[in-house]
């Protein structure tokens, strides 16, 4: 298990998988946390309509505190539309799976 803090309440969640979207159990904003070497990059929800202002809020932020490596974006891939079942942004890609046959 990993540990993420939520960019709205800043409580500690726990979560196995922190790159897919998942709800905060503390206070039900949908976030994601994609982490490598360099860089982490926290993903909000563009269905939450403050989603667009809490990452300028938090890039604002983390500048201030010297954060530099983190960065926080508004998802535009999901849309508003629900989907079933995981999340399709864990579905290997054509493009970038080595596995793709030509
Ligand atoms: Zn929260």
């Amino acid at each position: 298990m990993e540990t993420v803090s939520c960019p709205y309440c800043r409580e500690t969640n726990h979560t196995s998988c922190p790159e897919v979207m998942a709800e905060c159990a503390y206070c039900g904003h949908r976030s994601a946390e994609v982490r490598d070497t360099y860089q982490t990059i926290v993903i909000l929800d563009s269905a939450d309509p403050g989603s667009w202002q809490k990452a300028e809020e938090l890039m604002t932020e983390w500048q201030e505190q010297g954060f530099l490596e983190r960065e926080a974006i508004v998802d535009r891939r999901v849309g508003k539309e629900e989907y079933v079942g995981s999340d399709r942004r864990m579905r290997p890609s054509w493009v970038a799976s080595p596995l793709a046959k030509i």
